[in-house]
């Protein structure tokens, strides 16, 4: 009977925690919109080392349930579909430029079409005024072996490079985001919009605000399979030796921490320390040198 008892009160307290968990993620929302702030905490070296030690072999279902819940949560259109399946369904790159007017043409927003046939692909820009061509998807591969998290396929290596790198260093560059579906992106801002079209605001204006804080589809970097979102999704990340890590090592694979603190005003998305993006060691070294980001890089060309 006491036996019984017990039992019951640790499946409460189980249910008690992961709802805490759960609730914890949806009351937050990503600066660069297309991803959730996790905010029940990164998964850095100290802690894995910790839950290691603690229990052996834990640590890889431990990032596997993070990744699930922030998977979950921010891709509530399919939630049944894993990020493994984008390996499946990968189609040829389509990098020839199209006059096709985009999918989703948002009334106060018109962004210009990115362009794709720029001389190194590795420079393409996205961002709020420029858009990927209407159905682009990149070839892909995993970032890091087993990972199920996939980047461009000409960047995947670079990154896996990176990842073996750290791990030298006792330091574990997980991937937590890498390329995302248009698709899911375009649920999130169509909620977003929305949600303020109930809160009384007409259409256009409700799309304006919807862009202030998720970015529309097709116009963020994880679309692109270009660039990756680090450990964390917590702006505390900064404090961690992993970011440290990065910022002493990154340029020599080619990634840059592309929304800087000090650059919000020209790359309009705030502060985000996990959200690096490969441009290729030469260009990196010299954005680092300069203190300048992708845009400004750009301009100067
Ligand atoms: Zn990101």
């Amino acid at each position: 009977m006491k036996e019984k008892k017990r039992n019951k009160l640790t499946g409460m307290l189980i249910v008690l925690i992961s709802a805490v968990i759960v609730v914890t993620g949806i009351a937050l929302s990503d600066k660069d919109g297309d991803a959730p702030v996790k905010k029940s905490g990164f998964i850095t070296t100290e802690k894995r080392k910790e839950t290691e030690s603690a229990s052996p072999g834990r640590f890889e279902e431990v990032s596997r349930i993070e990744q699930n819940i922030e998977i979950t949560i921010d891709y509530n259109d399919e939630t049944e579909a894993t990020e493994k399946d984008e390996t499946t369904t990968t189609k040829k790159a389509d990098t020839s430029t199209t006059t096709k007017e985009y999918e989703y043409a948002y009334a106060g927003f018109n962004p210009g079409l990115a362009d794709m046939d720029v001389a190194e692909w590795n420079l393409i820009l996205v961002n709020r005024d420029y858009i990927l061509p209407d159905g682009y998807v990149p070839k892909m591969s995993e970032a890091v072996k087993g990972s199920g998290v996939n980047l461009d396929e000409r960047v995947a290596p670079h990154y896996q490079q990176m990842y073996d790198a750290a791990k030298a260093d006792g330091i574990t560059l997980v991937p937590l985001s890498g390329y995302r579906r248009v698709s899911r992106q375009k649920t999130n801002f169509e909620n977003k919009i929305q949600s303020y079209i109930e809160q009384g605001y007409g259409r256009a204006e409700a799309t304006q605000l919807a862009a202030q804080i998720i970015l529309p589809p097709g116009t963020s970097e994880h679309n692109a399979g270009l660039a990756m979102d680090i450990c964390s999704l917590d702006v505390s990340f900064e404090n961690t030796e992993e970011f440290k890590w990065l910022c002493e090592n990154a340029e020599d694979f080619g990634f840059i921490l592309r929304y800087p603190k000090d650059k919000m005003e020209v790359t309009k998305i705030t502060y985000e320390p996990w959200h690096w993006r490969y441009v290729g060691v030469g260009h990196a070294r010299i954005m680092n040198e300069k203190g300048i980001c992708l845009e400004e890089y750009l301009a100067m060309q």
